[in-house]
C-alpha cells in the first residue's frame, strides 16, 4: 500500500473489479438524465458544440458516448474477472475512458464558462486513481485533466465560444492547488497506512518487535490512534502469541522466532550458539502414578526451574510436551556443558508438585555448541541436540551428553557428566 510501490496486477484486478461497478453506475445515470432531458426538451446543447460537430451529431453524441463508454467498462470488467490481471496499460485506459466521458459530456452540454465542471466531476476520478494506484498515477492525471480543460477552452474559443481566458487561468490555477494538496494529505495518508499494514503482516507472522511510530505523525488523527492502540495491545499480544501458559517458557513459535534472530546475531558477531534439548524423563509414569494435574504441575514447575537457572540472555522454551529447548547465545561448549549441567542437578534436587503430590523427577539433555556461518546451520544444529539427547536417554537418563564436533570423523556422542557426580 506504499504510494510509490506499484501494486501488483492481481490487486490492480481486484481494485478496477469493483470500481467498475460505480462507474457503470454514475455513467448510466448521467446518460440517461441527459437524454432524459434532452427529450423532454430542458436540455440545451452547447452552441460551441453544435457549431463544431454540427447540431445533429451533438444531438445523439451524448448517448452515444455513454453506450461507447458503459460498453468499454463492461469490457474491461469481463476482461480482469477472466484473467484476474490488471496492468498499468488497463489502468490507464480505464482513467482516460473516465476523462473522456466527463470531457465530452461537459464539451456537449456546457457552454464554454462552466468548463470547469468537468475539472470537478473529475475529481471523483482521480480520488479514486490515488487511492488505489498511488500517487504517480494520480498527479499524471491531475496534468491531463488541466491540459483537456485548455484544449476544451481553445476548441471553444476557436469556434468563437465566449472564453475569457484569464478566468479559465484562475480556475486552473484553483484547481491545481487544490488537487496538488488532496494529493498530499491523501499520499501521507496512504503511507502511514502502508506502514501499519507491514506491522500487522509481521505480527501475523508473531513478530511484534515494532510499533508504530506515533510520534512521526505530525497531526494526529484515527490512525494515529489505530497505531497507538497497536502499541498498547503489542506486550499482550506478543505474550498471548509466542508464549506457553502452562510452563510460562516460550512455545514453538516462539522460539522459532528467537532461534532465528539469534542465529543471525551469532553468525553477524561471528560467536557461538549453544542449544539445550531437554526431555522430561519417565514422565508417562508420572501421569500414571498421580494423574495428569499433578503432570501439569510438574511441567509448569519444570518451565519455571529451567528460567530460573538459564541467564537472562537464554531463550528458554518448552517445544512439545514435557520436552524443552534451551537457547543460549554467546555459549561455546564448555558454557553449554556447566549450564546443562547444573540445570540437570537442579532437578535431581527438587521435587514438584508440593503440597499436592512430592514428585521427583529427572531430566535428560542434548547439548550442541558450535559457530554459525549462515543460518542455514538451523536444522543440523537442532538435530545435532537432539540427537545427543537421544544419547543420553539411551545412556540411562539423568544426565547431559554433548555432541562433540571435534572428535575425529563421523558423528559421536560423548558423556559429558555422568549421572550422580
Ligand atoms: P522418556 O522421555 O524418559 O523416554 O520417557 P517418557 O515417559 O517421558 O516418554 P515420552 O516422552 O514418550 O512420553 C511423554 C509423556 O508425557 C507422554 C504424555 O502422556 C506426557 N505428556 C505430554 N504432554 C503433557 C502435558 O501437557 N501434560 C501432562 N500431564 N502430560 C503430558
Ligand atoms: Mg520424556
Ligand atoms: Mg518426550
Amino acid at each position: 500500500m506504499h504510494p510509490e510501490r506499484p501494486r501488483s496486477d492481481f490487486a490492480n484486478a481486484e481494485v478496477l473489479l469493483w470500481q467498475t461497478g460505480y462507474r457503470l453506475g454514475l455513467a448510466v445515470a448521467a446518460g440517461l438524465i441527459a437524454v432524459g432531458l434532452r427529450v423532454l426538451g430542458s436540455l440545451e446543447l452547447s452552441p460551441v458544440a453544435t457549431a463544431v460537430v454540427g447540431a445533429r451529431a451533438a444531438d445523439w453524441l451524448p448517448g452515444l458516448v455513454t453506450v461507447g463508454y458503459v460498453l468499454l467498462v463492461v469490457g474491461i470488467r469481463q476482461w480482469v474477472a477472466r484473467t484476474r490481471r490488471a496492468g498499468h496499460t488497463l489502468a490507464t485506459l480505464m482513467v482516460v475512458a473516465d476523462l473522456a466521458i466527463v470531457f465530452w459530456l461537459v464539451f456537449l452540454l456546457a457552454p464554454p464558462p462552466n468548463y470547469d465542471i468537468g475539472l470537478f466531476a473529475a475529481l471523483i476520478s482521480l480520488q479514486l486513481t490515488h487511492v488505489y494506484f498511488g500517487r504517480s498515477p494520480a498527479l499524471l492525471m491531475l496534468g491531463a485533466m488541466s491540459a483537456t480543460y485548455l484544449l476544451l477552452n481553445d476548441i471553444a474559443a476557436g469556434a468563437g465560444g465566449e472564453v475569457v481566458w484569464g478566468r479559465v487561468w484562475v480556475r486552473l490555477v484553483v484547481f491545481g492547488i487544490g488537487g496538488l494538496l488532496v494529493t498530499r494529505v491523501q499520499s501521507n495518508l496512504h503511507e502511514r497506512l502502508g506502514r501499519l499494514v507491514g506491522i500487522f503482516q509481521r505480527a501475523e507472522e508473531g513478530d511484534f518487535s515494532e510499533s508504530y511510530d506515533v510520534g512521526a505523525d505530525a497531526r494526529p488523527d484515527a490512525i494515529t490512534s489505530v497505531g497507538r492502540a497497536y502499541n498498547r495491545m503489542r506486550t499482550q499480544l506478543a505474550t498471548i502469541v509466542l508464549t506457553d501458559p502452562l510452563s510460562g517458557c516460550f512455545n514453538r513459535r516462539g522460539f522459532e522466532q528467537q532461534y532465528r534472530r539469534e542465529l543471525a546475531r551469532a553468525a553477524r558477531t561471528h560467536t557461538d550458539l549453544a542449544l539445550i534439548a531437554l526431555d522430561l524423563d519417565h514422565f508417562k509414569r508420572i501421569n500414571d502414578s498421580y494423574g495428569h494435574l499433578v503432570g501439569d504441575q510438574v511441567i509448569a514447575e519444570a518451565g519455571e526451574l529451567l528460567r530460573a537457572n538459564a541467564r537472562a540472555e537464554d531463550v528458554v522454551a518448552r517445544t512439545g510436551g514435557e520436552e524443552f529447548m534451551v537457547l543460549a547465545p554467546n555459549t561455546n561448549q564448555e558454557g553449554a556443558r556447566l549450564l546443562a549441567t547444573r540445570i540437570v542437578e537442579a532437578f535431581r534436587r527438587r521435587t514438584f508438585a508440593e503440597p499436592r503430590a512430592k514428585v521427583s523427577v529427572t531430566v535428560s539433555a542434548g547439548i550442541v555448541s558450535d559457530s554459525v556461518p549462515d543460518d542455514g546451520i538451523a536444522e543440523d544444529l537442532r538435530a545435532r541436540a537432539d540427537e545427543a539427547l537421544y544419547a543420553a536417554k539411551r545412556g540411562g537418563r539423568d544426565r547431559v551428553v554433548e555432541w562433540a564436533t571435534m572428535l575425529g570423523a563421523g558423528r559421536r556422542v560423548k558423556d559429558a557428566a555422568s549421572p550422580r557426580t
